[in-house]
């Protein structure tokens, strides 16, 4: 800007200091846009950043614009915009980030919309086998669970075995025990059952479909949160994939794959082709970037879904950073997603655009 100033002779010295004074605030302002902002605003005071953040997650996959009627699409908007609010509400009441992702959940896993609690895909043996985990970005404590069959709220279960447990990760009839210990809120099996998860089984099978998701579209659900102490927690529910056998575990249980949150770089909550995120070590990978590298949160988790798209699978994940950057990144055509933050973001979205 200043050369292009000096490179014209007729200026007068009073445009040329005009000039550079507009060159040395724009300089300002793209270095510390919140100063700038703090001086034309009413106060000195605005906040530079939000003071917390939730991202929430319904799962990804191929969602056409032309198989979704505005009815459908209205539907699940409302479904994730009453999840952010129970986990919003947390937050704004200045409660913990961990109790923001448990409340979001426990939403999710109450809509049979999702692939989570109610409305859980269906085994090849036809049984809804549920996997959840929890974790405390400010300890790195962690809980999960999975191949449960009767507990009502399995992120509750997770967040359980993290807090009441010496260990991290309880599996089926075991996992049930404690949680009949624990007093935990069981069900019938049948509770989570639905007639659409069903035709999709017998799609499935009638298709010869692989184990790839029916439409391929997944519908776990996830939450990643900061809270006013700058603490981060991550939570993800699902069911996994239609059809699925021999007691196959995805990536949502596995911390480090699905679910993972750490103070020093951020919460992670996955959705995708399961084994592929395994085999790339997702969530926790995103965060050793944003540490050793020093990448940002979208361009870390950009990278790791570059990688699990070269694996050849595909999905998505939501991040959270102590800062309350709240981002997504996805290489399917959707993922049914939304954030809230304190400055005053409340949005949910399905498609890419
Ligand atoms: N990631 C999950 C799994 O592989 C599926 C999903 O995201 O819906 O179990």
């Amino acid at each position: 800007m200043a050369v292009f100033c000096y490179d014209r002779p007729m200026m007068t010295s009073m445009s040329r200091r005009t000039l550079a004074i507009a060159a040395l605030t724009l300089a300002l302002g793209a270095a510390f846009p919140a100063a700038a902002q703090a001086k034309e605003g009413p106060s000195m005071t605005q906040p530079a950043a939000p003071t917390w953040s939730l991202a929430i997650h319904g799962g990804a996959g191929t969602m056409s614009r032309e198989k979704m009627t505005p009815e459908k699409e209205a539907e699940y908007k409302a479904a994730l915009a009453f999840a952010l609010e129970a986990g919003s509400k947390v937050l704004r009441e200045g409660g913990t980030s961990l109790d923001a992702v448990e409340a979001a959940v426990k939403v999710l896993e109450d809509d049979p919309h999702f692939n989570a609690g109610r409305g859980a895909v269906f085994t090849y043996n036809g049984v809804n086998e549920l996997d959840a985990a929890i974790m405390d970005g400010r300890t790195r404590a962690a809980g999960a669970v999975t191949g449960i069959t009767h507990i009502k709220h399995p992120i509750t279960a997770a967040r359980t075995v993290m807090e009441k447990s010496p260990h991290v990760f309880l599996s089926r009839e075991g996992a049930e025990e404690f949680a009949r210990e624990q007093a935990l809120e069981m069900v019938d099996p049948d509770y989570f059952a639905t007639p659409e998860r069903w035709r999709q089984l017998e799609e499935l099978k009638a298709r010869k479909l692989g184990w790839f998701d029916v439409d391929l579209k997944y519908g776990t659900v996830g939450a990643v949160a900061v809270d006013t102490a700058g603490n981060v927690a991550a939570a993800t529910s699902t069911g996994g994939l239609t059809g699925k056998r021999w007691g196959r575990i995805g990536d949502s249980p596995i911390i480090g794959a699905g679910t993972y949150a750490d103070n020093r770089a951020c919460a992670i909550s996955a959705t995708g082709a399961g084994e592929f995120f395994i085999r790339e070590g997702v969530a926790h990978e995103i965060c050793a970037r944003m540490r050793f590298t020093g990448e940002g949160p979208q361009q870390a988790a950009d990278t790791v879904m570059a990688n699990v798209a070269a694996l050849g699978g595909d999905g998505g994940v939501i991040v959270v950073t102590p800062k309350g950057e709240a981002i997504f990144s996805f290489n399917t055509p959707g993922m049914y997603r939304g954030r809230a933050t304190s400055a005053g973001v409340k949005e949910v979205a399905v498609f890419k655009d």
